[in-house]
């Protein structure tokens, strides 16, 4: 399931592909049934503005049109890429675009773009995914982001005095505890193990027996982390693929994530598997207290 390192890795490809402002020339919904279903007027009401920033708060990818916002999310197995209009139906080539493809299977939204022959194409198996449009004023309060907690790689709202107040009297492991949206945003249960292996706090200590200088580490390694993998480009999913075709490059970097029974890469110890709220967690019993 893409976190945010995977999410900011598509804003950022978008970006670099289309560098905004972009005009939409029209919107085809080709299956409106996601998370929530699609709404044919709030698409409708796309055609013809301009895109002026792709941005990102929590997992939830942000198109900035006009006084609207198009709210993405990629659920679980959600993806962007780009084909060639002049390539649909087998027509004649045309060279010099990025990616070169014809639809597929589950492709749900396809937007086409004003002046240029390259179309944006979501597509999502599994249809956890979202894309909807909402109004750009006071757009946090939006149900969707009322409720979030920090950017963890804000400096100022993100720290250790925080994780303390917010962790103690609660009966959560520490590990479900960072999973959570409302005390962080971002973290799930990839980086999660690996932000925990790097501070040396095992997953299922409940978060209220962590200490400051635990969570000043966590802090510190969540960022480390998140970063290392935005650099990286995300890590790779068997479902997820970037904007363009490629896959993220930190799966090779990971420590413990996926790696049970496999010594540490730190002191050799056999990295264990241990169930965690109904997810597979990884743990070093000898580098984690
Ligand atoms: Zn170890």
């Amino acid at each position: 399931m893409p976190e945010l390192p995977e999410v900011e890795t598509v804003c950022r490809g978008l970006t670099e592909v289309f560098p905004t402002p972009i005009a939409i020339a029209k919107v085809e919904v080709c299956e409106a049934r996601l998370r929530e279903p699609i709404v044919p007027q709030e698409v409708q009401s796309l055609q013809g503005s301009q895109v002026t920033r792709f941005f990102r708060r929590a997992k939830y990818m942000l198109w900035e049109v006009g006084e609207q916002l198009v709210v993405s999310h990629l659920g679980m197995t959600g993806s962007w890429r780009v084909i060639n209009s002049s390539l649909r139906g087998g027509a004649a080539s045309m060279a010099g675009t990025a990616v070169i493809e014809q639809q597929k299977p589950h492709d749900h939204v396809l937007v086409y773009l004003r002046g240029d022959p390259r179309i944006l194409v979501y597509n999502d198996p599994r249809r956890f995914g979202l894309f909807r449009v909402i109004p750009k004023a006071n757009w946090q309060e939006h149900p969707y982001f009322q409720q979030l907690g920090p950017e963890p790689l804000e400096k100022a709202k993100f720290t250790a005095d925080q994780l303390l107040t917010l962790s103690r009297g609660r009966s959560v492991a520490v590990k479900n505890f960072l999973m959570d949206q409302k005390v962080v945003v971002g973290i799930g249960n990839i980086y999660a193990s690996e932000i925990l292996f790097r501070s040396g706090v095992r997953p299922h200590r409940l978060a209220r027996r962590v200490s400051r200088d635990e969570f000043s580490r966590i802090v510190r390694e969540s960022r480390r982390v998140l970063k290392a993998a935005i650099e990286k480009g995300g890590t790779t999913f068997r479902d997820f693929r970037q904007t363009g075709g490629g896959e993220g490059h930190f799966y090779q970097k990971l420590k413990v994530y996926e790696r049970a029974g496999q010594p540490c890469r730190r002191c050799q110890t056999l990295i264990r598997q241990t169930t965690i709220g109904g997810r597979s967690s990884y743990w070093c019993p000898t580098c984690q207290k």
